[in-house]
């Protein structure tokens, strides 16, 4: 390991880590996605989270994502990536998020959802989203009220050209842990509900769980941890 770089120990670290924690809570590890969340750093800094292992990577500003998905793609040697759209989406920017991304986790209205199916390319396989629920019920967070979720879905189902796989949420910051996993639980649990609804979809996406709350959302069942700052450091701005 001498040579490593600092992002591939930090995810070493994380993977050991969310095996401890998984394995406590009698999970497999294998099921739960590690999501790069490189907002504000480079290609290259993408390019070693890559080579550490972690082929999905999460970018939440369109102009920027779009910018490293350039560079990379100039560099021969770079396996494959596949990209996860999780930042807020003004209707203008759909088009280049349905060509450009496999997974968009912040679906939070219906229009961008329709925007989102009729723009994306029929030579692709659908997109895969996930809805996001404002779970804490902040005034200012965009998201659908919990007790909006199960009507989107059965709309978004119809939709052809997205394949809706889950929810997302970005609970209130909160350092109690059992804070933490109150608002997790209820995000997973309306996960449940909403499958017991709509039989027909497989959800089996919970996107919940970052480099401060990450123990909580493995322990109440996330599928996928979107991680930013435990593998690249602060963040410059
Ligand atoms: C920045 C960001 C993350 C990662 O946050 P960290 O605390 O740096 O791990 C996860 N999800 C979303 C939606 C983000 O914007």
């Amino acid at each position: 390991m001498t040579n490593a770089s600092p992002i591939a120990l930090n995810i070493a670290s994380l993977r050991g880590q969310i095996a401890i924690i998984a394995r406590q809570h009698s999970r497999d590890a294998d099921s739960i996605c590690l999501l790069a969340v490189s907002k504000t750093r480079s290609a290259g800094e993408v390019a070693e989270a890559v080579a550490a292992g972690c082929h999905h990577i999460g970018e939440n500003y369109l102009q920027e994502a779009l910018a490293k998905q350039a560079e990379l793609r100039t560099w021969t040697e770079t396996p494959e990536i596949h990209w996860h759209f999780i930042g807020p989406i003004q209707s203008n920017k759909t088009r280049d998020i349905a060509e450009n991304f496999a997974w968009v986790h912040s679906v939070d209205r219906m229009k961008i959802a329709r925007r989102l199916s009729e723009q994306r390319p029929d030579k692709l396989p659908p997109l895969n989203i996930c809805l996001q629920v404002n779970i804490s019920g902040e005034t200012r967070k965009s998201g659908f009220r919990p007790e909006e979720v199960v009507d989107a879905a059965a709309d978004i189902s119809a939709l052809p050209q997205l394949r809706l796989r889950g929810l997302m949420a970005i609970p209130a910051a909160e350092d109690d842990p059992a804070r933490q996993r109150r608002s997790f639980a209820k995000l997973r649990a309306l996960r449940d509900t909403l499958q017991k609804t709509c039989p027909a979809l497989t959800l089996d996406t919970l996107s919940m769980g970052m480099s401060g709350d990450m123990a909580a959302a493995i322990a109440e069942g996330s599928t996928c941890l979107r991680i930013g700052t435990a593998i690249f450091g602060p963040r410059r701005r």
